[in-house]
């Protein structure tokens, strides 16, 4: 996935995303509610002495769940062990990570809805008793030893809550979903990156830039990387607004942040299907593209914004869709 605005990560971001990671609760932009309650909850717990109650963290990618996670351990004064889902192959795998916990350790396992089922089974015991049930020899001498963990927080991350079994759902004391960003919260977070990056940006460039970030940090910052780059060279290194529009219409980054991807899709909705209802698959066969990833990357972002509605039938392209691509909107007759 080599697209501008994918809220994916990709190999380029992660070198300089880490130099922009919020490390406290104060520094991380947006998400209102989710602070709140996770300020408060944080507060018990370090009153009473005991470890966070285990979080589940869900939201499109490129939210900043990772950042939180670490932020989660820098305000409880812990440690950090990071995985993910498809990384754990083995029961022994999460054994020894586990075992290799101090007490408090904030335990960050992303994409959590892709543990293997004989993994998760491992772990409903450890999240709830603080233990292991490891099994020993084999045949016939086979026999199941507890093993004891110290207390630890485990922060599962996942784009779909959906995904997730129930039984290790249950198990999530605190379930925060994350919300794609507004506009203000985004330019906020554009100017903080800017100054980690030692450029100036005026007001407007930093409103147009979240404007087109499709409310995910991830893009903005990836988006204001390659903006910087532009005014480096054609500029005098200052991002103005003028720049800004010129940088990103040479990426094919729209006004709304759509590019050719999501243009292709919504096309072939109206054009192909007169704007449906289309089933999900059909649509996915008609641009040569997964159903998952239509459903995970392009579909929420135009749902979000109101280009297309899910239907018991389908989807469907909306009137304001039809009107952002250029075309008339079929009257009702
Ligand atoms: P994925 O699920 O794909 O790993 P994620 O939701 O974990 O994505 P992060 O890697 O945490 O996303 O965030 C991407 C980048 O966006 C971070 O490097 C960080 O700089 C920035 N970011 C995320 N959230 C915020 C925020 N609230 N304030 C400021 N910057 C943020």
């Amino acid at each position: 996935d080599d697209r501008v605005v994918t809220g994916s990560a990709t190999n380029f971001d992660e070198s300089f995303e880490l130099s922009l990671r919020p490390q406290n609760l104060q520094q991380y932009i947006g998400q209102q509610k989710v602070k709140k309650n996770l300020k408060i909850f944080i507060e018990a717990a370090k009153m009473r002495e005991e470890s966070l109650d285990h979080v589940l963290l869900y939201g499109p990618p490129g939210l900043g769940k990772t950042t939180l996670a670490a932020v989660i351990a820098n305000e409880m004064g812990v440690n950090i062990r990071m995985t993910s889902g498809p990384a754990i192959e083995r029961p022994g795998d999460l054994a020894a990570i586990l075992s290799d916990l101090e007490p408090g350790d904030v335990l960050f396992i992303d994409e959590i809805h892709r543990l293997p089922r004989s993994i998760e089974e491992v772990l409903y015991p450890a999240m709830e008793d603080y233990c292991l049930d490891i099994v020993v020899g084999k045949g016939p001498t086979a026999r199941s030893v507890r093993l004891d963990l110290p207390p630890f927080t485990l922060v599962g991350a996942t784009t779909r809550s959906g995904a997730l079994s129930a039984p290790l759902r249950d198990r999530f004391g605190v379930l925060l979903r994350l919300d794609y960003y507004d506009e203000e919260a985004l330019a906020e977070i554009v100017k903080r990156s800017s100054s980690l990056f030692d450029v100036a940006i005026d007001d407007q460039a930093s409103v147009e830039l979240a404007r087109r970030s499709r409310g995910t940090p991830r893009i903005a910052n990836r988006l204001l990387k390659r903006v910087r780059d532009y005014a480096q060279v054609i500029g005098d290194g200052a991002i103005t607004i003028d720049l800004s529009k010129t940088a990103l219409e040479l990426l094919q980054v729209d006004p709304l942040g759509l590019d050719h991807i999501d243009r292709k899709l919504m096309e072939t909705m109206i054009e192909r299907f007169r704007g449906g209802p289309v089933g999900l698959d059909t649509i996915a066969a008609s641009i040569g593209e997964e159903s998952m990833t239509i459903e995970d990357v392009y579909e929420p972002y135009l749902m979000q914004i109101g280009f297309i509605q899910r239907t018991p039938r389908g989807r469907m392209a909306t009137a304001p869709a039809y009107e952002h691509f250029g075309y008339s909107y079929p009257s009702e007759t």
